[in-house]
């Protein structure tokens, strides 16, 4: 096990001196919960919806480049509060940001887009770059989540741009991949997607690894689980729904332009971690620690989320072509962060 001590404050080693404190700021244990979303999209405003249902926040800041279209949000956001819970829900500037417990990176460009992948790369980095830099300067004490694509490339940029302690910048990572595997998997097996414990590790994206060999059902291994049931263990079954997990999100922009349900619950399932100190372990994307021997790299593996953010970046049982998968998941988000580190310092 590795633990990111927080005492340690590890920091980048880069841009300490653009975080300074504000006069606004307020200790941890006396502000009221404040969420800051940047960028006011699908993603952005429906994770919005979703805090606002969840009743985890008081106050919900908006930061859109488009004010007007986020003010709509905004409004539309407070005729649902009769039925949920009072927030405070707000279009906001960075100013805003600064005593946010949480600030969620949505910005980035359209899913759907035909825009070749070296591209939306120069063009999210430059967007998350630009936030990251806004962010810090107002709010040197919160925790960035980062949701935007491609979110370890992203998630490791932001932590070097912004010069905080690598545990208090997360991507939602595999959160989102690891639901529709456990989800599949409950399927498969007739049981709630509760009683699944199973995790999609590495990259979010192709090079992701659903891990069959250490997943369990009601405490039973796979096959043993399927014994029980009486039912014929079939590898190809299995592989069909790792499959599927990996081409989830791409099937769904196919068919509607976005994904956003999906990771608006992901994030609002990280912020509630964090904001209710739970010490849950979700699969969030953070820089790995040296231990691992995955080299220098963000990618998502089961992390024990607290108050502070990452509190342990935990090992997973993976058999050999799993932890072979899972090198190789690791090399291809470095030679993007090498791609993006060429268009924007990193
Ligand atoms: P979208 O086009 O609907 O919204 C993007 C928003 O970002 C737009 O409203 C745009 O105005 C805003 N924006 C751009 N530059 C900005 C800036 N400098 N400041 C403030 N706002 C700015 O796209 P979307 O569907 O909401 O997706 C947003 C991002 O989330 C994309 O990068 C997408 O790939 C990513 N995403 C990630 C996951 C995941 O699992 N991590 C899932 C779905 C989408």
């Amino acid at each position: 096990m590795t633990n990111l001590n927080h005492d340690k404050e590890v920091t980048a080693s880069v841009h300490s001196s653009k975080v300074k404190a504000t006069s606004t700021e307020q200790s941890l244990e006396t502000r009221i919960p404040r969420i800051a979303i940047v960028g006011a999209g699908f993603v952005g405003s429906t994770t919005a919806f979703a805090l606002m249902m969840s009743g985890l926040a008081a106050e919900i800041v908006l930061v859109g480049r488009n004010v007007r279209r986020a003010e709509g949000h905004v409004n539309d956001l407070r005729d649902a509060e009769v039925f949920s819970h009072a927030t405070r829900v707000f279009v906001g500037d960075f100013s805003d940001c600064c005593s946010a417990d949480v600030t969620i990176i949505t910005a980035g460009v359209s899913q759907s887009g035909q825009k070749s992948r070296t591209e939306g790369l120069r063009e999210t980095g430059a967007i998350v770059h630009g936030l990251v830099n806004d962010v810090c300067l107002q709010n040197p004490r919160g925790i960035l989540l980062i949701a935007s694509n491609p979110v370890d490339v992203l998630t490791y940029a932001a932590w070097k741009w912004s010069g905080l302690p690598v545990h208090r910048v997360i991507g939602s990572g595999t959160s989102l991949d690891t639901s529709r595997f456990r989800r599949r998997l409950a399927e498969h097996y007739g049981v709630a997607s509760a009683n699944v414990h199973a995790y999609v590790i590495g990259e979010h994206g192709d090079s992701q690894i659903p891990v069959l060999s250490s997943a369990r059902v009601a405490g039973f291994p796979l096959d043993g689980f399927s014994n029980e049931l009486g039912m014929s263990h079939s590898e190809s079954s299995l592989a069909r729904i790792a499959d599927q997990t990996r081409t989830a999100g791409v099937e769904i922009i196919d068919a509607k332009g976005a994904t956003y349900y999906g990771i608006a619950a992901a994030l609002v399932r990280i912020v509630r971690a964090i904001l209710r100190d739970e010490h849950t372990i979700l699969t969030v994307s953070s820089r790995v620690p040296e231990s691992m021997h995955l080299g220098d790299v963000s990618l998502s593996l089961p992390s024990i989320i607290d108050r502070h953010g990452v509190a342990r970046v935990l090992p997973v049982a993976l058999n050999n072509s799993e932890r072979v998968a899972l090198e190789s998941s690791a090399k291809a988000v470095q030679t993007s962060i090498g791609a993006l580190s060429e268009m924007i310092p990193i």
